[in-house]
């Protein structure tokens, strides 16, 4: 739903991080694909080892996750071997457990990118990074092992979102796809009885829902795999507090806040006042605030 957008900076910094944690695994790494002709393949076609171009493969941009992703379906009739998987396994958890959290961290990410309900809390304890959320493998890992550990097939993200994606294989847009823009957007609907009640914020008669015009097979995938209607349908109490919020702001008070803050740009104090955030991924309902909030200030004015 919200795409992981890094700059320049941190995406050096997060494949630096992950360099320097796989240089200790290369040559047992090295001795593993020698002896799995289908795992050799999958990295390095029909040419011969070569370390640059086995980074190439683990830190691999999305387009080439997907195109790597069909060359293991269509090559599916020879398997990893077991004790292949069974490595890939090993050094997964190795990343999980010692990396994970350094990566968000680069990435500030503090909201999941699949539902931005859920928060992605990192803390430390004995001197340890820890990553309280998980990380969902965007092809799945029993499907498609070959892509376990590569970086980008990696996407931090909440329990729910990691349980209900699990073993599913809808097409759905990778958050670390740079051209990713998701239409989704959330609006609410009410019955007409008590419409005063509701433009005022005094009644709870409404219903979220997700406006389904414009959206992609990939975005309509999405709502349907994560649950994201239903999910969200017990938010009205988020969206009364932006409904009420917007019928207390007038004009006056926001140009006394905006005083108050020193702040004169209209975007900035919206998101102050409403809850939300230029990047959805370092608020939980960031993206939820801001559609509630352009419907009801739209309808204001
Ligand atoms: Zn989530």
């Amino acid at each position: 739903m919200i795409g992981i957008v890094i700059d320049k900076g941190q995406k050096d910094e997060i494949e630096r991080i992950y360099r320097c944690w796989f240089n200790k695994y290369l040559k047992p790494f090295k001795e593993t694909i020698n002896k799995d002709e289908k795992l050799k393949k999958i990295i390095f076609g029909e040419n011969e080892y070569n370390e640059e171009d086995l980074f190439n493969f683990l830190l691999m941009d999305t387009e080439s996750l997907k195109v790597v992703k069909e060359k293991c379906d269509t090559n599916n009739t020879i398997q990893l071997k077991k004790e292949t998987v069974v490595y890939l396994e090993k050094i997964y958890k190795n990343f999980r457990s010692s990396q994970a959290a350094r990566i968000v961290e680069k990435l500030k990410i503090l909201s999941c990118p699949y539902c931005n309900q859920n928060g992605l809390i990192t803390y430390k304890k004995d001197g340890k990074r820890k990553f309280a959320g998980e990380l969902d493998h965007f092809y799945n890992k029993s499907k498609y092992p070959e892509l376990m550990i590569c970086l980008y097939n990696l996407i931090p993200s909440c329990g729910v979102c990691n349980r209900l994606k699990k073993e599913k294989n809808e097409k759905i847009i990778n958050p670390y796809d740079i051209l990713y823009k998701s239409n989704i957007t959330f609006k609410t609907t009410f019955d007409d009885e008590c419409k005063l009640d509701y433009l005022f914020g005094k009644s709870d008669h409404f219903k979220i829902e997700i406006d389904k015009n414009k959206l992609s097979d990939e975005d309509l995938n999405e709502i349907d795999l994560l649950h994201l209607n239903e999910r969200y349908k017990q938010s009205e109490d988020y969206a009364q507090e932006i409904i009420l919020k917007s019928m207390a702001y007038d004009p006056i008070y926001t140009e006394k806040i905006s005083k108050m803050f020193n702040e004169s740009s209209e975007e900035k104090l919206n998101q102050y006042l409403y809850g939300y955030r230029d990047n959805h991924l370092k608020r939980s309902f960031s993206k939820f605030n801001q559609d509630i909030m352009n419907e009801f200030k739209g309808r204001k004015e």
